[in-house]
This record gives structure tokens, sequence and C-alpha cells, in this order.
């Protein structure tokens, strides 16, 4: 007869939660040996098994006990919550057997049945805060000193690691938790998010969003993971979310974002990298370094990183995270000639490292790393330059009014600029805007357009403005009054703002609701059919 150990990982609680084989693994033995409170969460899964449970502090007689049973033959399931590897019974189960001379060739069979850890359970209760390079640190000194656990708390401080704290606080220890802190708070913000998860899948479970400063005020125990997110982490909601990448944007007057994923994906967006942001030379040409010469480099890299002493250990402070500014310039709403200095201040600013791209709104997008925006557009400005945010929001695109020749419309184009231009809007809203009945820059193709003739304005609604089944907007009203067409526009937009849904394009939006201020919608497209062809076909 020959025994087996079973050490069964059974997840944060829930049966939902358990994987099959642990159900399996339970089913299969003839004895199960755990702490009381665990033997209770997997009750419902057992048979006839005889039950050993014993206390929280007796793992090391649980280990032992377990080999013995093994070896009379018995078929034992040891139980651990989460993962028996992490801070559970497979390390110990292994060093007793270790200690008697075990192999795995020769001894009894042995199976550690992996289980869903608290760090993974409880990060998906708060969002996506791991998500990134991360470590757990148990806080319980009872077989580890503190000076270890100081030391990689200091560690993962200064590395940027996302942290999960198991053990984090019981009865007696409660400095821990406190020491813990304060060394984060070295590398750390105080505004740092923090998730505070106490028994996640089990029926009292508690969901508590916090910041490293204020952790302390909330109650902390130990059924408690803590997770303290990386410099980037940030709260959604009632969301933690650790973005996949480091690098973050953001234009004039909005939010810091993370890059978009697919724009993340280039190397150029990776001045950090081995290869500096630069795309990979040529293999051929490609020089030979040594792995200390690249490591080197690497660290030289890390633009704000300094080797500082401190306490007579050498620390690696927190390389700077980069930011990228973007934003779009033009010489002016009903100017389309750059001058000489202006594209000399353009190339200045973007230097080597940013970036100029043209498009086909009658603006240059101007991304630079840069950490506040205010110099820069104090500079562009100076110079001229009509500056605006990029991203959904409102662009008036404008003719040159043959030259500033029919000038006569242009202050309500300059009006519409300054009291629309840059509104945060559902989907980018492009209003054009012609000086006269030619309308040669095209004002009838942009979402809304306008048209100067004869002292008065005609307007034009729900032009479909991209894709294969593009279309001209339906003229809506001809002969508006001056002093009515910044007004009537103003509520066109306003109503766009309040009424349209996040990432609707306003000739959607017109379609939708079929009438905006009394104008009706007419279904401009011509009868083609034509297949789907989605970006990248
Ligand atoms: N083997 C377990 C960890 C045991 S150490 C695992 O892999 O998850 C005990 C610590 O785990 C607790 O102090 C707590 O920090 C964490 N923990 C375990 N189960 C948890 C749960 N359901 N909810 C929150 N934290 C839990």
């Amino acid at each position: 007869m020959s025994g087996r150990i079973l050490i069964v990982g059974f997840g944060p609680g829930s049966e939902k939660h358990i994987t099959f084989r642990a159900k399996e693994a339970i089913s299969e033995s003839d004895c199960v040996l755990g702490y009381k409170t665990y033997v209770d969460l997997i009750k419902d899964l057992l048979t006839d098994q005889e039950i050993i449970s014993t206390g929280m502090s007796e793992e090391v007689s649980r280990a032992q006990a377990a080999v013995k049973l093994a070896e009379s033959g018995r078929k034992v399931a040891v139980i651990s919550s989460g993962d028996a590897g992490v801070y559970g019974m497979a390390g110990l189960v292994y060093e007793v057997l270790v200690e008697k001379g075990w192999t795995a060739e020769n001894g009894i069979e042995v199976e550690v049945v992996p289980g869903i850890s608290a760090i993974n359970s409880c990060a998906a209760l708060l969002g996506a805060p791991i998500m990134h390079d991360a470590c757990t640190i148990s806080l319980s000194d009872h077989l580890t000193p503190w000076e270890i656990i100081a030391r990689r708390l200091e560690a993962a401080g200064m590395a940027d690691f996302v942290v999960a704290l198991y053990n984090p606080k019981s009865g007696r220890r409660t400095r821990q938790i406190k020491e813990a802190q304060r060394i984060l708070l070295k590398y750390r913000s105080p505004g740092t998010p923090v998730g505070l998860v106490k028994s996640g899948y089990r029926e009292r479970q508690q969901i508590v969003m916090t910041t490293l400063g204020d952790m302390l005020n909330h109650e902390i125990g130990m059924l408690t993971t803590v997770i303290i997110g990386n410099s980037s982490t940030f709260f959604h909601g009632k969301k933690m979310i650790t973005p996949r990448g480091y690098q973050r944007k953001y234009t004039l007057s909005a939010e810091e974002q993370p890059l978009k994923l697919h724009e993340r994906l280039r190397e150029e967006n990776e001045p950090w990298a081995l290869h500096g942001g630069e795309k990979e030379p040529n293999p051929v040409n490609k020089e030979k370094a040594t792995s200390l010469e690249i490591a080197l480099e690497a660290l030289e890299r890390l633009g704000g990183s300094e080797i500082q002493t401190a306490a007579g250990a050498e620390r690696l402070a927190m390389p700077h995270q980069e930011k990228i500014l973007e934003l779009a310039v033009s010489p002016g709403v009903d100017k389309k000639k750059f001058t000489s200095k202006q594209m000399m201040l353009l190339g200045e600013i973007a230097g080597d490292t940013g970036e100029l791209e043209y498009t086909p709104h009658h603006q240059i997008i101007l991304r630079i790393p840069a950490e506040s925006p205010e110099d820069i557009q104090e500079r562009l400005e100076s110079e001229g330059f009509l500056l605006s945010p990029i991203g959904n929001v409102v662009t008036v695109k404008a003719c040159d009014f043959c030259d500033g020749d029919k000038k006569d419309s242009i202050p309500y184009a300059l009006e519409i600029q300054r009291k629309l231009g840059g509104l945060q809007v559902p989907k980018e809203l492009y209003i054009g805007f012609n000086g006269c009945g030619m309308a040669c820059y095209g004002a009838v193709n942009e979402d809304i357009g306008i048209i100067y003739r004869q002292g008065k304005f005609d307007l034009f609604m729900g032009a479909k403005t991209v894709g294969r089944t593009a279309h001209a907007g339906q003229p809506v009203a001809e002969g508006i009054e001056p002093k009515q067409l910044v007004p009537l526009v103003e509520s066109i937009v306003q109503e766009y703002i309040e009424k349209g849904h996040p990432n609707e394009r306003f000739f959607k939006y017109f379609k939708r609701v079929k009438q905006i201020k009394g104008f009706v919608y007419k279904d401009m497209m011509p009868k083609i059919e034509l297949e789907p062809a989605p970006c990248g076909d």
C-alpha cells in the first residue's frame, strides 16, 4: 500500500473559486488535515474523509502528521487557503520530508495542487491593481527577522513594485504595518492608491479603497490583504487600476492619462528601453556590446535616477516618469501662413525627441516630453500661434478668406473659436467656416458647416466626414442673420454635449435624435451597397 500527500490550495474561500483539480484531490483523499477555519470553509466538499483539524500555530506538527499518515499508506490532503505554495503548507511538508531523507524518485508521492492566492483574488475584487511587476511581502515576523522584511519593503518601494502585504496585522503584531507604511512613504507619494480586502470571496468580505497616507485609519487585520499601487496606479470610481505601461500623456487643460495601448507599443514611445526609443539598428551593423555596457547604458538612460548614499547603503531613486504633452498649433483660425520664426520655434521646441505631425485639419500636432505645459504654451503664444487641445474637442476650421480680401465674416469665425474651440464633446467635432459661397475650403463636408453669403449665413449639418460612404451635410438653414449665428451654433453644440453618447459622432447623433433645434434630419446618403471595410482591411 503506498500513501500519497496532496497539498491543496483551495483559493480564497468560496466554492466557485476552488479549482477542479483541488476538488478532485480532496475527494480522492481519505484524510484531510488543516486549520479548523479552513476545514469549515470546505466542509461541503467532504464525504467520508477523516478530519484532523488543528490550530493555526500547529503548522509544523500538521506537516509531520501528514507525512506519518502517508507513510502508513493513507491518502492525505493537507489544505491551505489561497495557494499552498504561498505562505502555506507546501514548503513545510517538503521540509519535513527532506529531513527524513525523502527523494521524489524513491519517496512517497507528493502533489501540490495550485490555488488562487490572495494577491490574485483580492486584486480581482479591487479592479486591476497588480497588472505590472508586483511582489508579496508577509509582515509576519514570526518566522522571519524583521530586518529582512524591512529590507524587502525598502527594495520593493525603491523599485516601484506593486506590493501585496500578507499577514499585515494581528492582535499582537500592530507595529509592523506602521513601519511598512513609513518605509514605503520614502519612495511613494501619500496619495498612492491602496486597496484593503478583508475576507475576499468569503462571507464577511469587505473592500476599502484608501491611500498610502490614510490606510492606517481603516480596519486592517489578519484576514486582510493590503495592495499598494505603484507610482502610476490610479483610482477610477471604485476600481483600482495599474496601467500596463508607464508613459502618460496630457493635453491643454485636460487630465493626464496613460497612452492608448496602440501608442504604447511604438518603440519611439519607449525612451527608457534598452533600445533607447530608437529603432533597432540593422543587426549586421550592430556593434557588439558586453552585458555590462548594456546595463550601464540602461542605467544612464533612466533620466532622473541618482545613486544616493543614505544610511550607508546605495539607493537608486525612482526614475522620473515621463509625461508627454500633446497639443495642436496653427497660425490662427483665419490664417493659413506660418512665419519662418514660427517654424523655427516649432523645430526648437520639438527638438530631437518631440514629434510634429501635420493633419488634415489646418493644424500641426506637437508631441513633446514635458512636465508642465505653461512654459511651452507661453513661448508658442508669444510667437502668435493659436493653441488647441486635441482629442474629443471642438475644432474650428476656417478658410483663409481669400487672403483676407473677404474679411467681413472673420469676426464671427473668431467668436465661434473663442466660445467653442477646444470644448470637450462626445466625439471630435469640426466646424467648417467659409467666407463666401464658393466654399472652396469645403465647409459643407465638416460636422457643422457655416458659409457666409451676401451678409448672411447658411448652415449645414450632418455631414458624414469619414468612411467610404462619406457625404456632405444637408443645408438646414439659409440667410441666418449675423447676430443669430453664434448663439445658434452654441446651442447646437451644447445640445450635442448634453445628449450625445460617448464617442457618438455628430452626424450619428443627428440621425438618432432626428431633430436638432428644429432642424430635421434627412438621409443624404445615396443608396449604394458597399461591403463594410473596417480600419486595417
Ligand atoms: N496561502 C495563502 C496565504 C496565507 S497567509 C494564499 O495564497 O492566499 C494569510 C494571509 O493571506 C492573510 O493574513 C491575508 O493577508 C491573506 N489572505 C488569505 N485569504 C484571504 C482572503 N480570502 N481575503 C483577503 N486576504 C486573504
